[in-house]
Formats: C-alpha cells, sequence, structure tokens
C-alpha cells in the first residue's frame, strides 16, 4: 500500500490546529492539516483573547489581523443581576508588563479562517478539508494514519501526530487516555443579537459577568453584535431551548421593557470539566480542547490552547531537527497538565460557582466581598490580573522541569 510521508499530520483546523501548523510551517517543517470539515467552523464559541495570547500571536504575524477585526476591550465587570452594582477591572493597569493591555473580543473562526489562508502559501503545508482522521498505528519511528475523504481512504505515514481534535478528540479516544472530570447538568445557551444591550442596561462593559442565583448571565460585544450566554433547564429538549417563547422571555427578562430583540444565532452546548490523564504518548500529542475542556466564564479554553501550541513548538522543534527523542515532550505534558489542572480548571469552576451561587447562603455576598477587598487593594488587583490575563498560568508552567 502507498503511504504518503511527511513530519507532522495535524487533525483539526480549529483555532488551535491552524496555530500549531503555522508555527511549524513557518520553520520549513512538512506538515499535513486534515479537516473533516468542508472549511473551518464557523460557530459561536471563543470571542476573547487574552493580552498574552495576542504577544504569542505577533510571532505568526496574525495579531493585527484581530486587532483590525476585534473590539479592544480592556474593561470587563462583575455584576450583580439583582442590585445592579459592579466591580469593574481593568487591564490598563498592566500596560507595563504588555503592550496589549486590553482582551482583543473577536469570534474565534477569524482566526482559523486567516491562518488556513496562510497555510495555503507554503510549499510545505497542505491543509485539507473534507478529511477525516479514522485510525491510526505508531511504531518506534513514526506513526500510520488512515484518512476518509469523499474519493476514499487515503494512507500517509508522518514522524508525530497532533490531536487538535477537539472535544471529541478520535485521537484521545484512539490512545484510550481517560478523559476525567464532570459534566454541567444545565446547557448553556449562546444566543447573538444586533440590538445595543447597553442601550436597555447602561454603563454595560465589553466584557460581562452577571450574577444571579436564577438566572446568571455573560453579556459580551463583539464588534457587530452582543452575544448572551445563559444556563437552561437541560431536561427540556433542543426546539424548546432555541424556539422564540424562550428566547423573548430571555430578553424581556434582561432588558425589562418588553423589547422584542431579534437574534442572529441561537446556539446550545454541553459543557464540562475535564483533563486527559496523559497529553503525550510516544509520537502522538493532544493540544486544545482535545486535551482539555472547561466551562467559557473567564474565556480560557483557546487560549490555553493556543499556549498548549506555543509551548508544544518549543519542544518540537529541536525534536525534528535532531531526530532524537529527549524527553522534551514529556515536559510539555508535565508543564501544560499542571496549568490545566491549577489554572484553567481551578479559576474556572470558581468563576461559576460565583456567578450562579445563591445569596441565600451568604457564600456569593462573601465572595464579593472578597472581590471588592481585591479591587481596593493595589497589590492584590494587579495578582488577580496577572492571573485573570493568564501570566500567571505561562509563568507557572516554565517553572515545572
Ligand atoms: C459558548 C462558548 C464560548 C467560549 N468562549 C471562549 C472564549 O471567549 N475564550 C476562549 O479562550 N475559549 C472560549 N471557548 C472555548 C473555545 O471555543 C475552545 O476551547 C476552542 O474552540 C478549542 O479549539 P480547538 O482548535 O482545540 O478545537 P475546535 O475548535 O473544536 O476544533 C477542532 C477541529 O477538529 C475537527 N475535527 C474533529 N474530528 C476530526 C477528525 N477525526 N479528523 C479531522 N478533523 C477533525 C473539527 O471539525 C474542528 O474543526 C468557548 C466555548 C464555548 C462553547
Amino acid at each position: 500500500m502507498k503511504r504518503e510521508r511527511c513530519q507532522v499530520v495535524i487533525a483539526g483546523a480549529g483555532p488551535v490546529g491552524t496555530v500549531m501548523a503555522t508555527l511549524l510551517a513557518q520553520i520549513g517543517v512538512d506538515v499535513v492539516v486534515l479537516e473533516a470539515g468542508a472549511d473551518c467552523a464557523q460557530d459561536l464559541r471563543a470571542s476573547t483573547f487574552h493580552p498574552p495570547t495576542l504577544e504569542m500571536l505577533d510571532q505568526i504575524g496574525i495579531t493585527p489581523m484581530l486587532l483590525d477585526r476585534g473590539l479592544k476591550a480592556p474593561v470587563y465587570h462583575w455584576r450583580d443581576r439583582q442590585s445592579g452594582d459592579f466591580i469593574e477591572f481593568d487591564l490598563s493597569e498592566l500596560s507595563d508588563v504588555t503592550r496589549y493591555p486590553f482582551r482583543i473580543q473577536c469570534e474565534q473562526y477569524h482566526l482559523s479562517r486567516a491562518l488556513a489562508d496562510g497555510l495555503e502559501k507554503f510549499d510545505n503545508a497542505d491543509i485539507r478539508f473534507g478529511n477525516r482522521l479514522l485510525s491510526f498505528e505508531q511504531d518506534d519511528s513514526g506513526v500510520d494514519i488512515e484518512v476518509e475523504t469523499a474519493l476514499g481512504i487515503d494512507h500517509l505515514r508522518a514522524d508525530y501526530l497532533i490531536g487538535a481534535d477537539g472535544a471529541n478528540s478520535i485521537v484521545r479516544k484512539w490512545l484510550g487516555i481517560e478523559f476525567d472530570g464532570f459534566t454541567y447538568a444545565e446547557r448553556f445557551l449562546c444566543l447573538s443579537t444586533e440590538e445595543d444591550l447597553a442601550a436597555h442596561l447602561p454603563g454595560l462593559a465589553p466584557v460581562n459577568y452577571v450574577s444571579d442565583p436564577e438566572e446568571w448571565l455573560v453579556l459580551l460585544r463583539v464588534p457587530s453584535l452582543w452575544r448572551v450566554l445563559v444556563p437552561t433547564d437541560g431536561t427540556l429538549d433542543d426546539d424548546e431551548l432555541r424556539s422564540d417563547k424562550m428566547k423573548n422571555e430571555i430578553f424581556d427578562r434582561l432588558t425589562g421593557n418588553g423589547a422584542v430583540v431579534e437574534t442572529r444565532h441561537r446556539t446550545l452546548y454541553r459543557v464540562h470539566q475535564r483533563v486527559a490523564k496523559s497529553f503525550v504518548e510516544n509520537r502522538v500529542i493532544l493540544i486544545g480542547d482535545s486535551a482539555h475542556l472547561n466551562n467559557p466564564l473567564g474565556g480560557f479554553g483557546m487560549n490555553s490552547g493556543v499556549h498548549d501550541a506555543f509551548n508544544l513548538f518549543e519542544k518540537l522543534e529541536p525534536l525534528l531537527k535532531s531526530g532524537k527523542p529527549n524527553g522534551s515532550l514529556e515536559l510539555y505534558d508535565r508543564q501544560r497538565r499542571k496549568v490545566t489542572h491549577s489554572f484553567t480548571q481551578t479559576q474556572t469552576i470558581e468563576n461559576m460557582k460565583f456567578i450562579q451561587s445563591g445569596h441565600e447562603s451568604g457564600a456569593h455576598e462573601r465572595k464579593r466581598q472578597e472581590m471588592l477587598a481585591i479591587k481596593q487593594d493595589d497589590v492584590r488587583r494587579r495578582e488577580y490580573l496577572m492571573r485573570q490575563a493568564m501570566y500567571e498560568s505561562l509563568a507557572q508552567a516554565e517553572s515545572i522541569n
């Protein structure tokens, strides 16, 4: 059987797979990206790019596009829905740390799409849509990969296979790696609208986490739309959850004025907190959502996947050049898995508890007082901003050897 050869195969042309492929293509690595879909997915998922991610993406020349297409959001709010009180945090305070002291609010597909276009320009990179990785087998010197295409089954052999194939990763499943954690009972409904929500709710920041024991909300601005994320009753069926009735009730409670708000998208998500037991198995490596999943409160999922890609690139570059295993992939596993547990999982679970905690228990008020204390203390506020902007997790990963 004829097998096409290349150095690296990446399964998945989401934001993480396309970043990884571009890093490798730029140094001349022969890379093939397999994407099951007909194009990069255009769904309503990540919209927040944190400062260190923008700095990293500068290395592959894509940050100017994000600055151009996205919305600069230095300020974000933790809001209390019942009282209307809010605590404001301002990333401008980190202007001595970064040239990007703000979040960029921009839909993730702009990143994948632009990088996919860029990959077409490299002779040593090949991005193949409508190509689904089916299975693989590895030995001491490489990985044999079976791919389903519209014309039949293709066979490739690569030195390394990178699974950037998202939450339901076939690469992770094929390796038999456990994906421990839990799934939230409620499903999350994401609505987008061209209606200016700030006209109904004056003083909104571009990013707002609104806590409420009955119905918490995330209200996010992207350049042309507002996005509203709400929890829904997990027992209702999809049609009910996406119905006009449901949408009208949500906006009615939100604006309080009975205004009929039209939506552009209504998307339901099942949300998980899960981490793969291992990110590396010899010549096969997991990055992004294939390795870890978390709730979207804080905007860490895609950002941490991009951080995986940059970390792995550092380890893979010398390995591809020398061809000699040197323990660096194991270091990738230790560094990125550790911060996934100690930062991304911990912080997102904490953010969820805060946004949904009931007022009766007093837990919410205690947390609110703690946030106010952080806000009022210069040292603690800076530490908090460094943590939420993900600098702390990157420093922590660097310290692991
Ligand atoms: C509502 C919501 C809001 C979010 N907001 C944020 C945010 O603001 N900031 C943030 O950082 N994160 C956010 N996230 C998380 C973020 O969307 C994900 O972490 C991110 O998409 C992960 O990127 P990825 O490339 O690893 O996986 P994906 O984006 O899932 O891409 C995987 C790709 O692999 C392809 N694929 C799958 N199987 C195969 C196969 N067998 N062969 C070939 N291709 C395959 C898929 O078609 C897909 O294109 C949010 C998530 C949700 C649900």
